[in-house]
């Protein structure tokens, strides 16, 4: 698999000296450059032009005609970047010496790896899977082959009109608020109360209650039970009776690792009940000379954790140096992320409930404010920040953000927390004003307090 992680593995590898041979069955790049991360970042810088138009003139612009937008030239550009990209990572293995075959592979037995088109067989003595993961198409339902997934989203030829997505994860709602502000009509299918499971509540309440005042439509609570063709449109029906038109569905239901007809189970390769190749810590599988690193072993989804993974394979198997730290991994996993919407979500480390579950002592600092950028612009936006801090050790436990910038922000605070950053590191630290960040260091009084003081 030539993605983030088998790039990374397989070009440090040949470094270090190692003889080595990537077969990708797609392009170089794999999900992040091709059809995820990149082309959908390129989209959502697109997608918040439409409010800096209406924005300017809060600050003394008249804009002239109103600006069009183009959606083919706007692929035409981010196709061109997406090539420039996989021709960098392409360049990037030839001149490490790696020997890239672009077709699919599948494992014969524990050391032969058969590439599918040519036959040919290659003996291995190490072998990595990085296949990554792929749109998760369950459940079936009528009509479900009519709907797009992520993957097609980013070949679409025009921009539909009218676009149901059913999803509120991630991908869902990155590319529901994209479409929206790029001026497509947009319902969102979900079937909790709630997007982004898993995140702070207070995180998806905001986020839900800031895209629904955008005019994203939420139809929480039900599900997509069929999907009929009318005409040139698209007749989505969910299970309270109600349908939908439009002219374009997505499902985002989540991704499972791509493991299907690999040859895993020839060469001993263990998976677990979804198919995700079982690894140790480390990476290893159940067979000691193949390892897995990336979406393909479902444990955290997200590219810089499947570089970590690839770098520190191929330095511990083939440079002998074993001090890569995975700090993504494990109970203290510090793992800051974010959700590309506009606004967009920062997140990092543990989220209120995930910290009352463990400590008993846990005070909130909380701000709901509205962003400078908008009291001259107007509208209704409003940033939100959370400290999730232990009171018995001051450490900072967590930090959650709705607002722009903070991707930007979270990184840093990634830094913060990582250095193990008490709460009394936030307060010593002088503020940059006037900005949003500089909230994150001057939250003096608990917004709450759980357990005895
Ligand atoms: P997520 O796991 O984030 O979300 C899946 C969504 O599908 C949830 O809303 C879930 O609902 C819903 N769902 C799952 N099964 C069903 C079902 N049977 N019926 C109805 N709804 C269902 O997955 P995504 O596909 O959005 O993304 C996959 C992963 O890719 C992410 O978890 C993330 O790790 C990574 N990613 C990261 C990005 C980033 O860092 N910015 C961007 C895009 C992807 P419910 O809440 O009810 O469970």
């Amino acid at each position: 698999g030539g993605g983030s992680g088998g790039v990374r593995a397989a070009r440090v590898a040949a470094q270090h000296g190692a003889s080595v041979a990537l077969a990708e069955e797609y392009r170089l790049g794999g999900t992040c450059v091709i059809r995820g991360c990149v082309p959908k970042k390129l989209m959502v810088l697109a997608s918040r032009f439409a409010q800096s138009f209406d924005d300017a003139r809060g600050f003394g612009w008249s804009p002239g005609a109103a600006p069009l937008f183009d959606w083919a030239q706007l692929k035409r550009q981010v196709d061109a970047e997406v090539a420039r990209l996989e021709g960098v990572y392409r360049t990037n293995l030839l001149r490490a010496g790696v020997q890239v075959h672009d077709e699919r592979a599948v494992l014969d037995d524990a050391h032969t790896v058969r590439l599918a088109r040519s036959g040919e067989r290659v003996h291995a003595r190490q072998i990595l899977i990085a296949t990554g993961a792929v749109p998760e198409a369950k459940p079936a339902i009528p009509g479900g082959e009519l709907a797009s997934t992520s993957n097609e989203v980013f070949q679409w030829p025009a921009q539909p009109r009218r676009v149901v997505v059913q999803g509120a994860g991630y991908i869902a709602l990155e590319l529901a608020c994209l479409l929206n502000r790029l001026g497509s009509e947009v319902s969102v299918v979900l079937r909790a109360d709630r997007v982004l499971r898993g995140f702070d509540n207070e995180v998806r309440e905001h986020l839900q209650a800031q895209l629904a005042g955008q005019g994203v439509r939420f139809l929480a609570g039900t599900s997509m039970t069929s999907i009929q063709q009318r005409g040139d449109s698209l007749l989505a029906t969910l299970d309270r009776g109600e349908a939908i038109a439009a002219d374009a569905v997505m499902r985002a239901l989540g991704r499972r690792p791509n493991t299907a007809g690999l040859g895993l189970q020839a060469a001993g390769v263990e998976v677990d009940r979804i198919g995700a190749v079982k690894v140790s810590i480390d990476g290893r599988t159940s067979v000691p000379h193949i390892h897995a690193v990336g979406d393909v072993t479902d444990r955290v989804q997200l590219t810089p954790a499947a570089i970590r993974e690839g770098q520190a394979y191929a330095d511990r198997v083939f440079g002998g140096i074993d001090s890569t730290r995975l700090s993504h991994l494990g109970e203290q996993g510090i793992v800051p992320s974010a959700v590309f919407t506009t606004p967009e979500v920062g997140s990092v480390g543990l989220t209120e409930a995930e910290a009352l579950a463990r400590h008993a002592d846990i005070d909130i600092y909380g701000t709901n404010f509205r962003p400078m950028k908008a009291t001259l612009a107007g509208g209704d936006e409003r940033t939100l920040m959370k400290l999730v801090v232990q009171r018995s050790t001051d450490r900072v436990l967590g930090c959650h953000l709705v607002g722009a910038d903070a991707a930007e922000m979270i990184q840093l605070v990634g830094v913060a927390l990582t250095l193990g950053a008490r709460k009394t590191d936030l307060d010593a630290t002088l503020a940059v004003h006037p900005t949003a960040a500089e909230e994150l260091v001057t939250m003096r009084v608990p917004t709450r307090r759980h357990g005895a003081p």
